[in-house]
Order: structure tokens, then C-alpha cells, then sequence
């Protein structure tokens, strides 16, 4: 089938707080073609990301035949080329993942399969989830049987005590065999992680998720044995294969996090898991409980454990994708509907 035409939109999203993080600048990518098929996207990069793919990769895209993944890993290829000078990272890889991810929706639909089919079946009929937020009682009780709870240490000594309070507090809930994680967001530092390893061991968590900026691959590296047992992970901040070969050469990071609506769909999350399962580095997509990463989960032979945020969790949010799948005692899978199998809520466009 031939493409016809091409259109980003930034949903008009109610709940809204001044961070862009409230909404992750979400963009819906929508892609028509010749059969009448339409293949629905989900990217970031808010409006920039919006403008990036009406004005620039909407040209590069009529007129262009898609029927395989190869055909998309062929455009994929296109984009990032075309985009280079002013992409590789960030903005323009976010729009891009729109794009793929429209492609892979509009190939499910147009074979009358889901997404996971389409990525040569599914290898588990379930994924194991787990919850992130600071909510942890609460999400034992929807059912989960993991958990990650924030952390943000601002320079005062107390929060070394705040961190091992709320370990201790999930360990009790969750019990002895929990993945139990925690995500500073990069507010900790080379010393920080230090004494925290020391302080927090006891706890046996299974990663310290973002704990320096995501430059500094030498000092997560460095940082590695000084947390074992327990990983440093990371990865939502990076883009694409380049970007994590250059993590895999530093030996930065113990686990990887792309995020498949940021770091270039199914397309680059696939070239990634490829590199992580050649160094042995286990991957598991952030917010991988949303459709567009836990196709890829169930369809690979390598990436697990799908991450659901509290924002998915809370009642009070933007109902933007309809009937998402729900975690069942602990598990989460794909859709079996056509595509990533999710309905888009026209009334937030
Ligand atoms: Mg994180």
C-alpha cells in the first residue's frame, strides 16, 4: 500500500500541570494510504515534534510503499538521514517514533493482525509488570507484584533516611522476592550512589534507575560494581542504536530503559534490544506497559518486565487511548486486536 498522506496533532490534553512530563509532549501521528488503511502513532516532542513531522517528514513519506517491516526499517533509515543534521537525538528521533509506530499500527491493521504477530509472534502470553510511583500500598493493592518508587535527593542528609525508609516500606509490602527499584531522576551523584548502595543494600533492590545525567557514561560505568548486586539503569534519555552502542562501549549501564515512543519505535527499539542481547545487558522499556512498548516485550525474545506509571494507575488522568490493557494478578498483555490495538479518543484531537 502507498502512503497518502501523513498528519501529526498535539492532543488537547485537560489535566495539565506546568511540566512537560505531565504529558510527556505525547503527539498522535496519523497515516493514511491508497488501501484506505490508517495507522495510528504514538510520539513525543509536543508541538516541535508536530511541526517536525507535518513540514519535514510528511514529504519524505507520501508517496512511499509499506507492506513489510522492512519497508518501514527502510523509511525508518530515510528519516533519520534527511532529519540528521538537525536530529540524532532528542526532538526529531521523538517525532520519528511516531511515525514508526503509525507504520507498525497501519501493517497490523492492514493484515488483520496485532502488532506482536507482525514481530513474528508472541514469545510470552503475558508480561510480568510493575508499578511506578510513590504510592506503593496502593498498588499492591490493583495487584501489582513489583514496584519502583521515586526518589530525589536535594543535599540534605535526611534524605539518605527518606530513601531507606520508603525501600524498607516497599520490601514489607511487596515481600522477599519482589523486584523492588528506585528512580532518583539524575538528583543523585557519584558520591550520593556510594553511600546509598551502602545504606540501601540491605534492601537487595534489583536497580538505581537515572542516578547521574545520562552524559556521563564513564561515571555510571564507574559506578556499576561500587551498586552490585544491585544495576544501575537507564536509558528513557537515549535515542536510537547509536546512542546505545555508545552506552554499550562505555559499559555504562546494567539494564537498558528506551522508551519505544521516544527513542525511535519499533524500529530502533529492535536494533537496541539486538545490541543488548550481544552484550548481555537485559531491557526493559520504560513505560513498557503501554501498547507501544509491551508489543515489542511480548513479541522479544530478550526484553521484559513492563513498567506502568502511576499516571496509568491514578483515575484522574486523559483518557487519550481507549480500552489500554489492564495489569491481572501481577501480568499484563498485548491486545489481540489489529495493530497495537488501542482506539485513539478523537475527542482529544
Ligand atoms: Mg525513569
Amino acid at each position: 500500500m502507498k502512503i497518502t498522506d501523513v498528519r501529526a496533532v498535539y492532543p488537547r490534553y485537560q489535566h495539565v500541570v506546568p511540566s512537560w512530563r505531565t504529558h510527556f509532549w505525547q503527539i498522535v501521528v496519523r497515516v493514511e494510504t491508497d488501501t484506505g488503511t490508517v495507522g495510528l502513532g504514538y510520539g513525543g516532542g509536543g508541538v516541535a515534534g508536530v511541526e517536525i513531522v507535518n513540514r519535514h517528514y510528511r514529504e519524505l513519506l507520501v508517496g512511499r510503499e509499506v507492506n513489510t517491516p522492512k519497508d518501514i526499517a527502510a523509511i525508518w533509515d530515510h528519516l533519520y538521514d534527511q532529519s540528521l543534521p538537525y536530529g540524532r537525538k532528542g526532538l526529531a528521533i521523538m517525532a520519528i517514533s511516531g511515525v514508526d509506530l503509525a507504520l507498525y499500527d497501519l501493517l497490523g491493521k492492514a493484515q488483520d493482525k496485532p502488532v506482536y504477530e507482525i514481530l513474528g509472534g508472541a514469545q510470552k502470553s503475558r508480561v510480568v509488570a510493575y508499578a511506578t510511583g510513590p504510592n506503593s500500598e496502593m498498588y499492591r493493592d490493583r495487584g501489582f507484584l513489583h514496584h519502583k518508587f521515586p526518589h530525589r535527593f536535594s543535599g540534605d542528609p535526611a534524605d539518605y533516611e527518606t530513601a531507606a525508609t520508603a525501600a524498607a516500606n516497599a520490601r514489607q509490602l511487596y515481600g522477599p522476592d519482589a523486584r523492588i527499584m528506585v528512580d532518583c531522576y539524575m538528583s543523585w551523584d557519584a558520591d550520593v550512589t556510594t553511600r546509598m548502595a551502602d545504606i540501601l543494600s540491605e534492601h537487595n533492590l534489583y536497580w538505581y534507575e537515572d542516578v547521574l545525567t545520562p552524559d556521563d557514561l564513564a561515571g555510571q560505568a564507574d559506578l556499576r560494581p561500587v551498586a552490585t548486586p544491585t544495576l544501575i539503569a537507564g536509558g528513557e534519555h537515549e535515542f536510537t542504536q547509536h546512542g546505545f552502542a555508545d552506552i554499550a562501549r562505555a559499559n555504562a549501564l546494567g539494564l537498558w530503559q528506551p522508551d519505544i515512543t521516544w527513542c525511535g519505535g519499533i524500529t530502533a527499539g529492535l536494533r537496541i534490544i539486538d545490541l543488548a542481547r550481544a552484550a548481555g545487558i537485559p531491557v526493559s522499556p520504560h513505560r513498557g506497559a503501554e501498547v507501544w512498548g509491551l508489543h515489542l516485550i511480548a513479541a522479544s525474545d530478550w526484553a521484559d518486565f513492563a513498567e506502568m506509571h502511576s499516571d496509568h494507575i491514578n483515575a484522574q488522568r486523559d483518557q487519550l487511548w481507549l480500552d489500554e490493557p489492564e495489569v491481572v494478578d501481577g501480568y499484563i498483555a498485548p491486545p489481540d486486536r489489529p495493530g497495537f490495538g488501542a482506539t485513539l479518543n478523537e475527542a482529544m484531537l
